[in-house]
Parts: structure tokens; sequence; C-alpha cells
């Protein structure tokens, strides 16, 4: 093979899928593997799902771009119902999951300027996240390992231990214009956020003037077992971005905010060329048309449950190599004794994908359209994989 042509940003796995249906992709030479990845947390139906795949060739065959300098059907159609189904007033389509945060990042901002108070621009996070990969947002993840190399930190993010109040308070002052986390720390390894945290955060960011901004971008659309994780606490934020998920494999994201918190954002204040483009809405649109359809968030919650019932069971049976299950809905992570990246490879080898997250633990984030019976196939490639490691120890301590 010759050298790759591409950066080299990415370790690759030396896999080639040709096609995918439902939580299945198939090799270029014909191997079955079970996606547990969704890409990363990204097809929510499924591949291939054929409502969408309609949506999108019907809408191909129509019209491709239109700039934002005009009216955009689709996307008044797809605001519509994410401000139906949230807590929202106003939504702003992007491209990626980074750019739906960087237009929260903005959308607080400019709501302080607004208000006359331009010196509130510092944005607090918490120790875990991850926001994506710009300059502003990977300061705003406060990652040593995402920020070396590439300048100085762009000013303006505090961060703090997720769960400690009294450190919080002590970063909060004058320049803080808002809060950002994610309801479970996905990158993070799966850290689920106490509701109970959650909501003394809402309370502080009301008693302050301060806005709570929700990273839904990995937790939203399903995923969790509500539309939104952040549903479970029973409180909401006033700026919330999402992407993964809602498009199902076509790359957009969105950032929703109330009329209050949106209400800086004037013409010229932000805006980009391929946002809310008509292919993407139409994707969106069916893939809510899959999620919104009764009855499919109480069957993720089922599926949820018993798919982490059969984790618990390999964890008391695989002690030695696997030692918790995390999560929320079909956001699971599995807490690793061995290097997790360790039981990523013997997953692939068993033809089943899951994703490695911090923490040393492995998500196992499935298209949230699995049955019951692909739920079982799964746990039995995983518990092969777990084996296949155990195995692979014994003849090491034997030869050692
Ligand atoms: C994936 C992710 C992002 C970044 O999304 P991109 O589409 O890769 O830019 C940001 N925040 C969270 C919580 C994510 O999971």
């Amino acid at each position: 093979m010759s050298a790759s042509a591409l950066f080299g940003t990415y370790a690759r796995s030396n896999l080639t899928f040709d096609h995918g249906e439902g939580v299945w992709l198939v090799t270029n030479d014909g191997r079955r593997f079970l996606d547990c990845g969704s890409g990363i947390a990204v097809n929510s139906v499924g591949h291939s799902h054929p409502h969408v795949v309609s949506a999108l060739q019907e809408q191909a065959g129509k019209l491709w771009h239109v700039s934002n300098l005009h009216q955009i059907p689709g996307q008044e159609r797809l605001g519509q119902r994410l401000i139906e189904a949230t807590f929202a007033d106003k939504v702003f389509f992007s491209n990626s999951g980074a750019e739906a945060m960087e237009a929260a990042i903005k959308t607080a901002r400019r709501y302080h300027y607004d208000q006359g108070h331009p010196e509130r621009f510092h944005i607090i996070t918490f120790e875990g996240a991850f926001h994506g990969r710009t300059i502003a947002t990977i300061a705003a993840g406060g990652q040593a390992k995402y920020m070396e190399g590439f300048g100085p930190k762009a000013p303006g993010f505090d961060q703090v231990p997720a769960g400690d109040l009294e450190a919080l308070k002590k970063v909060i002052g004058p320049q803080t214009a808002a809060l950002a986390i994610e309801p479970v720390q996905g990158e993070g390894g799966i850290r689920t956020i106490d509701p109970e945290y959650l909501r003394a955060l809402r309370k502080i960011c009301d008693e302050e003037g301060i806005l709570l901004i929700f990273d839904e971008i990995q937790t939203g659309v399903g995923r969790s077992g509500k539309l939104f994780a952040h549903e479970w606490s029973g409180i909401s934020p006033d700026i919330m971005a999402i992407a993964k998920g809602i498009g199902g494999g076509f790359p957009m994201g969105a950032c929703l905010a109330t009329a209050e918190a949106a209400a800086g954002m004037v013409p010229g204040t932000h805006g980009t060329t391929f946002g809310g483009n008509p292919l993407a809405m139409a994707v969106g649109n069916a893939v809510l048309d899959v999620i919104l359809a009764d009855g499919f968030l109480e069957e993720v919650q089922q599926k949820a449950l018993s798919f982490k019932q059969k984790l618990a069971a390999l964890v008391d049976t695989h002690a030695d190599v696997v030692s918790e299950v995390r999560g929320q809905g079909l956001l699971m992570g599995l807490k690793c004794v061995v290097p997790a990246g360790d039981v990523v490879a013997a997953a692939r080898d068993a033809e089943i994908l899951v994703v490695p997250a911090g923490d040393n633990v492995v998500r196992i984030i499935p298209p949230l359209t699995i049955t019951e019976d692909e739920i079982s196939e799964a746990v039995g490639r995983l518990e092969a994989a777990l084996v296949s490691i155990e195995e692979n120890n014994k003849s090491k301590g034997a030869a050692g």
C-alpha cells in the first residue's frame, strides 16, 4: 500500500466498509460488523434507513443549496419542530457540533454585550468536558492534550471540577457570561452528571444572571431515552448545542436558545455558508419523523435497560477485564480494567464496533433502532472479545 494522502490526524483501523443496513456495516470483502458506535453517536436511526434515504434522494433531485440570504422552508420546518419539542424559541443551523458550540458561545457573549456588559464574556466549563476542536472549543474543553502546540489558549474560558459547587462559586465573578456542560460527558468517559448538580447549576445561573448552556451534541436526539438528556433532570438550559444524531450521518448541527438568550443575534452578527442547507434539512426532518414517532423513545428506554442488564452480567463474570457499566439510555460505557484500547481491538476481532473514550472507558452507543435480538448478538460478541483478552492474559501469565 502506498503512503496515505491524508493528514496523519487519525490512527485508523484497516477496515473499509462498503455499505450499511440498520446496525450492520458490511466490509468490502463481505464481513458483517455490528455497529455499536454509530460512527460516534451519529447514525441515530441506523445505516440506510429507508425513510431517511428517500428524503435525501427526493431533495437531491430538487435543490441542494441556496444561500441563507433566502427563505429555506426545510429550516423553518425543522426549527419549528425543535422549538415545539424543547425549551427553545429560536434555532441556528450549522454543519457540525463544534460550530453549534461556537454559536452557543457567541450567543451567550453577545447577550451580555447587548445588556451593556461586554466584560461578561467568560464561560465556565467542567473538567472532563469535550466541546469540539476549533480554537475556541478546545479552550472550552480545557484538555491540555488538545491545546498543545496550537498557540495560546483562547481567553475567556475557566474550568472547575464537575460536582464541586464551592469551586464553582469561587470562579464565578463579574466576568462570567455562562456555564457550559454536557449532561453526560461523552468523550470524557460516559460520566453522568448528577441531576441534582444540574438543578443546582440552574439555580446559580438564575441568581447570578448567568446563562446555562448544555452541550447535547452527543447526548441529544433520543440517545439518553428522552429527546434531550437534560429532560431527566427536570430543568432546561438557556442555550443548547446539538449535532451528531440529528443528521443521522448527514453533517449538521444546531444551536437552540430562548428568545431572550438569542436576542443579541441580529443581522450581521453570525452566519454560515452551508449551515441549514436544504439537503441537511430534509434529512434532519426525516430523522425527527423516526425519533418523534409514538412510542419510539419509550422503546429506546426499554432496550437500554435490557442492554445495560446484560452488560452488568458481563461485568460480573469478567471482572478481570471490565469493572462497571455507566451511562444513560443507549449512551453506555464499560469501564475497563485492562487498557480500553485492547477491548476495542478485541471487539473488532469479534466483528463488533465500539468506541474508546476517556477515563479508560469503552463506549457502547448503537443506533437507537437496534432490536432486542441484535442486543443479544452484541452482548455475545462483546463476551467473546472479553474471553479472548482473558485467554491472552492467561497464556502470557503462563509464559511469564
Ligand atoms: C462530538 C462532540 C462535539 C464536536 O462535534 P463535531 O461535529 O466533531 O465538531 C462537541 N461536543 C460534544 C459533547 C461532542 O460529543
